[in-house]
């Protein structure tokens, strides 16, 4: 196999350049070496897969983190093309969502099975949805069903768009290939292309009569309840797809996919970190003072943490597998770490402030903070281990 290039060379960008700017650079080259736009040709297909590997690890913040660490030798084995190179199919199903508005909503130019040569395959557009979820389905997974209004097969022909099983007819223009040759005069001479046919759209046979329901379309709007299940461990932006859920093609075709767009909803009391999630949890100074017991929430419950006498404010403690699930299954369950912050009175009447008057004089109330600091220490140990 032939040495690799560097990603970033590949999109001819920098290691600075924006996640806009990179997807602008790959949707360029993406479009210029299109298999709809250089069919047959081997070499505009390896670039295509090139650059589409390429802006895979750089739009992913992990993967390029770790591209630029340790470079090609960090992808292997790291999910995603892992080395081995992805299918055209992968690629689309991937990047669904830059092809779709490149050629004008319609899919990928509306017809997919590139490269075969022969009969294309009227394909329907992609579906796009929103999926809200709290941190709790999140943690748990889910089953949602949606309602969408989307492009089914017309009841009345079953799809085929035609009056009745006699009114198709073979396509004169390209005697049914679904494909013509085109000769065009280019500066370097007489060219000939074949192109998909203007008559039949590439599918190979005409309608001579068509469905009254559908005008000939083959579909008709309807709604339809989804069932999607969505996988424990999912994060705000990502993209899930159900192949074949999405709107249906013109006259029998291949249907379009269900692109799912996960949004994460906020949470009252958690913030996430990946797997982990962080809880700030307030105690008055005496139980920081002298210990307690205290009861903190789960995302499924309650659990109880032992506070050592002597807390600081900041001390972070950890509940193992209290967070959530890794979407992957390779990592074991997320933590929740629980901040201690102890709680200052923002008002006192008078018998408080002459009980915290006499407390205040009092020999073990006074600072002797350990420049060396090893709480702080002590902290991040916990943190990070
Ligand atoms: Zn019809
Ligand atoms: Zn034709």
């Amino acid at each position: 196999m032939a040495e690799k290039r560097d990603y970033y060379e590949v999109l001819g960008v920098d290691k600075n350049a924006t996640p806009d700017e990179m997807k602008k650079a790959y949707r360029k080259l993406a479009l210029k070496y299109h298999p709809d736009r250089n069919p047959g040709d081997k070499e505009a297909e390896e670039k295509f897969k090139e650059a589409a590997e390429a802006y895979d690890v750089l739009s992913n913040p992990d993967k390029k983190a770790r591209y630029d660490q340790f470079g090609h030798a960090g992808m292997s084995g790291a999910g995603g093309f892992g080395g081995a190179g992805m299918s055209m199919d992968d690629i689309f199903t991937h990047f669904g969502d830059i092809f779709s508005d490149m050629f004008g909503g319609g899919g990928f130019g509306g017809f997919g099975g590139f490269g075969g040569g022969g009969r294309r395959v009227a394909r329907g557009s992609n579906l796009r949805i929103t999926v809200k979820l709290t941190l709790e389905e999140i943690a748990n997974g889910v089953e949602k069903k949606i309602k969408v209004r989307k492009s089914v097969p017309c009841e009345t022909c079953h799809g085929s768009g035609a009056a009745d099983k006699n009114a198709r007819k073979t396509c004169e223009t390209c005697h049914g290939s679904g494909r013509v040759a085109q000769v065009t005069q280019t500066i370097l001479g007489r060219m000939q292309q074949v192109v998909t046919c203007p008559t039949c759209h590439g599918e190979g046979e005409i309608v001579t009569k068509p469905c009254p329901a559908c005008h000939g379309e083959g579909t008709t709007k309807a709604e339809e309840v989804i069932t999607i299940r969505i996988p424990a461990g999912v994060e705000d932006g990502m993209q899930l797809s159900m192949q074949g859920k999405g709107n249906a093609a013109p006259r029998g075709g291949i249907p379009g996919d269900l692109l799912i767009l996960i949004e994460e909803l906020p949470h009252d009391l958690f913030q996430r970190d990946h797997t982990n999630l962080h809880y700030t949890h307030y105690v008055n100074f005496v139980d920081a003072a002298m210990g307690a017991s205290v009861e903190v929430p789960t995302l499924n419950g309650k659990a109880r943490l032992k506070l050592e006498a002597g807390t600081p404010s900041g001390k972070l403690l950890r509940l193992r597998g209290k967070g959530l699930p890794d979407l992957q299954g390779r990592m074991p369950k997320g933590d929740l770490i629980v901040s201690i912050q102890v709680w200052v009175p923002k008002s006192l009447n008078k018998e408080e402030k002459e009980m915290l008057q006499k407390l205040k004089d009092m020999p073990d109330m006074q600072p002797s903070p350990d420049r060396r600091d090893p709480g702080f220490f002590e902290r991040m140990k916990e943190y990070f281990s």
